[in-house]
């Protein structure tokens, strides 16, 4: 026999597959991961395919070494995913493969965790020397504890003398695994009667489609879920979940283990290796039915699935940023269809590009139009802060939120008060010269932390000591941009001295399980207010929170990026869903420079259809996604001539199409990106812009000439989020 195997290597030169020889005694199954010689190396690979004969000159074959581990990591529908992402992505196999294991696993830094169990055996009758003190202790400890006893429980009493009793046959030893399961809060479920909408959706997503379910902030989404998680469940099939890291609360976590126990395996980035492994494993082997977790989530190697649920399908995390690049969305659509199950993709604010997709009838759109309390969506205040500045307030807050704050406090509720910023404030800038402070690598601006009084580049890691005066002219006129969320627990905490005043941002919830403990110090405390950054704008269900204050609204809107007002949209209309959930009415204040901003006008009436009526239009006359396609080729090395020479080789060949396919390439330039270095590599961009009708053969087109000529790390972005 002999396999096809894919070289667990991230190298272009790799990127293929290569022919072994089984050896005669080897048991071999496709997507089993072995050791292979190569070269002078010995490599793990992964077996893709499995044949009578070989391709290559048999002599020359080598012998797999030996078996990684004795089953197939890789499932066949996994192998197909490989195929697919790597034609639609332009991805090297090894790094889509690596994707769909637990990155411990594959290192080999992760196992199994065993204990040893001890069974006090039937028919003991006490004979044991009066003088063997130990070993009458732990016959009495088992009495007292059924029988058993792990190796942990009985080290107090020796090795010695459970060894004694073993060896006598008193005792029997046992290994057995034990599971790492993450740390979850507990909660009862409660059992609610779905409404009318909530049913026509559990009802009508069901078929091979994929369905856009639009439904407005308390409108019980999670609800008509866990319904459909257990309409597939009864009918033998699985399911993943897929929620932002952001939102995947432990709100959220704990309603689902509370409905589903042990059939949920979470997977997030808060769990340890050994968790991961343990979780991803109940999967694999189908002991947990149900996976729910971030991005990652979507290759979680469920057997038979009945569907996948994207939730707060317009979140930007569920585009892959780094390397291997890829859309969450595309990955659940071809894993939807292969098992012919629903993908649901749910939102209060559905994406431009997926409600465009459900205009044009390619989703199924199902609509949850009310809340499912009944209760009306609170009422959005908009502020305009030129006038409080003109008014003689130069302040943070607006008169308006610090007198609905004294409200909230003085009748014993809660706020919460949302900020677009991480850190104390964030840029360092020097009033008279407009001097930035940069990261020396970066070339970004670094950000100011107070806690340790100092500048960090959010990109590399680099810390630096805080300027006293511009390097550039001298002034000491040098001062922090906008605010943060540590300057405004400091200055509400200075306005309201008594008052419980909570902050949840990156740096407060580094620690593990710290994201609980503040949310359920917020929870039993009355008043308080949370102030935070986008962590508190998703998912949290507290029915004292009868106002959210939104600080600065602007902060997402002038943004270089053609989706800011949709990013604007999607923020406000998520935060203001946490306001007034219960019995409490609630209301938002949005303090705004702008004003008079149509993104104002329509979040603020809760209109997403007018809204999306307005931004399709501008979208379409000016040219950009989903009317039009983006795609950026990101260059990056140490070598900086190199790259130049590169980009300007590619853009070359690049330009000739354009004698084929004209007016269809919209746009195309090449230029250094917008940061110019990151961790000391030099970074140039072609950008292109083009119609839709020939996008995808152009990008086909683009992707040969480039990697015949690249040989350093090339990245393609289609639609990028973030165009840093
Ligand atoms: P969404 O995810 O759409 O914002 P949630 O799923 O968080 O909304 O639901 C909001 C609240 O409404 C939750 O407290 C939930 O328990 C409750 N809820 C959901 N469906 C119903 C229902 N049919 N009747 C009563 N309460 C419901
Ligand atoms: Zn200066
Ligand atoms: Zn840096």
């Amino acid at each position: 026999m002999y396999v096809k195997i894919i070289i667990d290597q991230d190298a272009k030169a790799l990127d293929k597959v290569f022919e072994y020889v089984v050896p005669a005694d080897m048991d071999i199954s496709i997507g089993m991961r072995v050791y292979v010689p190569f070269g002078k190396r010995i490599l793990q690979g992964f077996v893709v395919d499995l044949t009578e004969n070989c391709e290559y000159d048999q002599s020359k074959l080598k012998k797999i070494i030996s078996k990684i581990e004795d089953f197939s990591a890789i499932k066949p529908e996994m192998l197909d995913l490989m195929q697919f992402m790597a034609k639609r992505n332009h991805l090297k196999l090894a790094s889509i493969l690596r994707l769909f294991l637990p990155a411990e696993m594959r290192e080999g830094k992760v196992k199994e965790l065993f204990e040893t169990i001890y069974h006090l055996k039937d028919g003991f009758n006490d004979d044991l020397p009066k003088n063997a003190k130990k070993q009458i202790e732990i016959i009495n400890y088992l009495r007292e504890n059924n029988g058993h006893g792990s190796s942990s429980e009985l080290a107090k009493f020796g090795y010695g003398a459970i060894n004694t009793l073993a060896k006598k046959g008193v005792i029997e030893k046992e290994k057995r695994e034990i599971k790492r399961t993450p740390f979850v809060l507990s909660a009862e479920s409660k059992r609610v009667t779905l409404n009318a909408s909530q049913s026509h959706a559990v009802e009508t997503m069901v078929e091979d489609k994929t369905y856009l379910l639009h439904g407005v902030t308390g409108s019980g989404k999670t609800e008509v879920y866990m319904h459909i998680i257990e309409n597939v469940l009864s009918q033998g099939k699985n399911a993943i979940m897929l929620v932002p890291e952001i939102s995947l609360t432990p709100q959220i976590m704990s309603n689902f283990k509370a409905r589903f126990g042990d059939l949920v395996a979470l997977l997030h980035s808060g769990l340890s290796a050994g968790e991961r492994f343990d979780e991803w494993k109940r999967i694999f082997s189908g002991e947990a039915r149900i996976a729910i977790g971030a991005r990652s989530a979507i290759f979680a190697p469920v057997e038979n699935v009945g569907v996948i649920i994207i939730d707060e399908e317009h979140e930007q995390s569920y585009i892959s940023e780094s390397n291997p690049r890829f859309d969450t969305h595309d990955v659940a659509e071809f894993r939807a269809r292969y098992n012919h199950c629903p993908l649901i993709l749910g939102s209060a604010t559905p994406s431009i590009e997926s409600y465009e997709r459900a205009k044009q009838g390619l989703y199924t759109l199902v609509e949850l139009p009310v809340r499912a309390n009944g209760k009306e969506l609170p009422q959005i205040q908009i502020v305009d802060m030129m006038s409080e500045l003109r008014a003689g307030n130069s302040g943070i807050f607006s008169n308006q939120l610090l007198a609905d704050l004294a409200n909230v406090i003085n009748n014993k509720k809660q706020a919460m008060i949302f900020i677009n910023r991480r850190g104390y404030s964030s840029f360092l800038r020097c009033r008279d010269c407009g001097y930035i402070a940069k990261c020396v690598d970066c070339d970004v601006s670094l950000v100011y932390h107070r806690e340790d009084n100092r500048l960090k580049c959010h990109y590399c890691g680099k810390q630096f000591k805080v300027l006293t005066h511009c390097p550039i002219c001298g002034s000491e006129n040098i001062k922090r941009g906008a605010v943060g969320t540590e300057q405004v627990v400091q200055k509400l905490q200075e306005i309201f001295p008594d008052v419980k005043i909570l902050r949840m941002d990156n740096d407060t919830t580094s620690t593990k399980n710290a994201h609980q403990k503040i949310l359920s110090e917020f929870k039993n405390t009355l008043p308080s207010i949370l102030v935070g950054t986008q962590m508190i704008a998703k998912g949290h269900d507290f029915e004292n929170v009868v106002l959210v204050g939104i600080v600065d609204a602007d902060q997402s809107l002038y943004h270089a990026d053609y989706r800011s007002t949709e990013r604007t949209f999607q923020l406000i209309t998520q935060v203001s869903g946490r306001a007034g959930r219960s019995e409490n009415e609630g209301k938002v204040v949005l303090q705004t420079y702008s004003p008079r901003h149509y993104v104002y006008k329509f979040a603020s009436n809760y209109d997403y259809k007018g809204f999306f009526r307005k931004e399709e239009n501008i979208r379409q006359t000016s040219q950009f996604p989903p009317f039009t396609r983006i795609l950026r080729v990101l260059f990056s090395d140490h070598d900086e001539n190199y790259v130049r020479e590169l980009l300007k080789m590619c853009y070359t060949e690049i330009e000739k199409l354009r004698d084929v396919y004209g007016e269809q390439i919209i746009y195309l330039d090449a230029m250094k990106s917008p940061i110019k270095r990151i961790q000391d590599k030099y970074r140039y961009q072609i950008m292109m812009r083009l119609k839709l009708d020939k996008a995808d053969e152009i990008e086909d087109k683009v992707f040969s000439i480039v990697d015949g000529l690249a040989k350093t790390s090339v990245f393609f972005e289609i639609n990028p989020q973030n165009l840093s």
